[in-house]
């Protein structure tokens, strides 16, 4: 039996790399999405093919859900729940920027609310549903050890915040203080869920190449060139992929709570 990944926004981007870093270690999938369903599709084939060429048989599921939306968020859970019965790790990552990058002094109350409500809120109940199942499910599972018992690793959460948790872009300071509210949700369920032996971690990406950084392609370009992260280069949905799948095979076993700064160095301090 694989283990099982449900992963937010797993359609494009960096949930991508994510759904395909955890096939090619073979977990079953639940790939969920907002709107791009070909996208959901095409992500999903390719990690059943990627599976397979190294010899894993795995199930890669589509689910459109709105993590905004509390019925959608269970809608999610109970479509993990009936296709795949189980859930081994959950990979919170699905998030917006503002439509419109507007000054602090201008930025309006409307994307405030959608910008929380999809990166801060969403990640918050979603993750309180996934953990209840898991606790009843490592309950299931202790009691169903025995010589022919499938052997299960304790269940994990993955929260992908971003550099701008503590990095200031006057542009975008909805976004900013959405990352930084996420944050907290690494150490809060952390601590309420080790004795379940459930770990949590935060990865923080830097600047990723995707869909949702198109748009300021050549204003990074220019940073980087110039410097802004001592590795210089674009980060790949393909970097945070490798980074959750360490995590996902259990390389932290005694680590809860940690960040994991997947961002070529951009928080370093240099003087
Ligand atoms: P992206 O390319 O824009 O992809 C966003 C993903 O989230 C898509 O799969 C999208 O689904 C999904 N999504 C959007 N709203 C949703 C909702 N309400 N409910 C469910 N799914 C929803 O973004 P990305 O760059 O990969 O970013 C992924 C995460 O990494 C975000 O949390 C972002 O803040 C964070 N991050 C990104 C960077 C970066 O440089 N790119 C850096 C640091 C952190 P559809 O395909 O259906 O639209």
């Amino acid at each position: 039996m694989n283990r099982v990944a449900l992963i937010t926004g797993g359609s494009r981007g960096i949930g991508r790399g994510i759904a395909l870093a955890l096939a090619r270690a073979g977990h079953d999938l639940v790939i969920n999405y907002a709107r791009n369903a070909e996208a959901a599709q095409k992500t999903a084939a390719d990690c059943v093919a990627l599976a397979a060429a190294g010899g894993h048989t795995i199930r890669a599921r589509p689910c459109p859900s709105d993590i905004a939306d509390p019925a959608a968020r269970q809608r999610l859970i109970d479509f993990a729940r009936t296709e795949c019965g189980r859930l081994d790790l959950l990979v919170n990552n699905a998030g917006v920027a503002p439509e419109v990058r507007a000054d602090l002094l201008e930025s309006g109350e409307a994307s405030f609310d959608r910008v929380l409500a999809i990166n801060v809120k969403g990640p918050f109940f979603l993750t309180q549903l996934a953990a209840r199942w898991m606790i009843e499910q490592a309950r299931a599972d202790a009691e169903a050890s025995g010589p022919d018992a499938p052997a299960f690793a304790p269940p994990q959460i993955v929260f992908i915040s971003s550099i701008s948790a503590y990095t200031a872009s006057s542009n975008r300071g909805e976004y900013c203080v959405a990352k930084a509210a996420l944050s907290m949700l690494t150490p809060l369920f952390a601590a309420r869920l080790a004795e379940h032996g459930i770990n949590v971690y935060e990865i923080r990406p830097g600047i990723i190449a995707t869909d949702m950084t198109a748009p300021v392609k050549a204003k990074y370009d220019a940073l980087i060139a110039e410097g802004v992260t001592p590795i210089r280069r674009w980060g790949s949905p393909g970097d945070v992929g490798r980074a959750v799948a360490a995590i996902a095979e259990g390389a932290f076993p005694f680590s809860t709570g940690e960040v994991l700064n997947v961002d070529g160095g951009f928080h370093l301090r240099r003087l």
